[in-house]
């Protein structure tokens, strides 16, 4: 087995299932999950809380170098994979609003806001193998990484997996919003100037929209305990 800490990168677009699939994976492996666009969310929330105009380029990079973000195992059994903290609050739900699904790709788009979470990533990273979910890890943040997934779907399927999410959770969800939403934070992830969501060279596509969770799970369980047993 390795030594080094592996990295199992997972990019792709908004809900295409790299959280639940992540979740998944990192508990058969025995590796930890780390979801990035916590990190992003977390940022965007924090602006919206203290009145920072999101069109505020300077205040918000300002934030995302300054409040202490923490990613640690869940602190409360109601369906999260995991807890996030800012400054020690637990903004766990808060970060999953709608106002922050409105404009987290704004915030996200900022080459500073990029650069402070990026050390943030990579320093958290080195601690152990991880399974990391987002949409630059294998371009940006991971290029070494020695396993990168990229998660596609259609629009259509992705907006129907997140109305099913939400009024599980007891939420409504209305399909044509929620897929409207998706195809917005889409564009806007793809055609930023700064790390756009693309497929990297080396990355393993899974075109989900005919697979179940644990078909998808499968398929990468095996492609990494491949990879762990010949690194070459
Ligand atoms: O994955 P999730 O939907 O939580 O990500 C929220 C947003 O954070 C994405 O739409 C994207 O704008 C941003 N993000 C990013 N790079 C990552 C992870 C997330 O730009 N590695």
């Amino acid at each position: 087995m390795h030594n080094d800490p592996f990295v199992i990168a997972i990019d792709g677009p908004a809900a295409s299932g790299k959280s639940t699939v992540g979740r998944l994976v990192a508990e058969k492996l025995g590796f930890l999950l780390f979801d990035t666009g916590a990190l992003y969310r977390a940022v965007t929330l924090a602006a919206l809380r203290r009145g920072v105009p999101i069109e505020d380029e300077a205040r918000i990079t300002d934030l995302a170098r300054t409040i202490h973000i923490e990613l640690i195992p869940a602190t409360v059994a109601d369906g999260r994979s995991y807890t996030v903290l800012v400054d020690g609050e637990d903004v766990t739900w808060a970060i999953r609003s709608e106002d922050v699904d409105a404009h987290v790709s704004a915030v996200s788009a900022y080459p500073g806001v990029r650069e402070a979470l990026k050390h943030q990533q990579r320093r958290i990273a080195r601690q152990g193998n991880v399974v990391m979910a987002g949409r630059d890890i294998g371009t940006v943040v991971f290029p070494e990484a020695p396993l990168k997934v990229y998660l596609d779907a259609s629009p259509e399927v992705r907006a129907q997996r997140r109305c099913e999410e939400l009024r599980a959770r007891g939420e409504e969800a209305d399909f044509d919003e929620i897929l409207a939403a998706v195809r917005r934070r889409d564009a806007i992830d793809s055609t930023r100037e700064t790390a756009p969501l693309r497929v990297a060279e080396d990355a393993v596509v899974i075109h989900t929209d005919h697979m179940n969770i644990d078909q998808v799970v499968d398929a990468i369980v095996k492609l990494a305990r491949e990879r762990l047993e010949d690194p070459a």
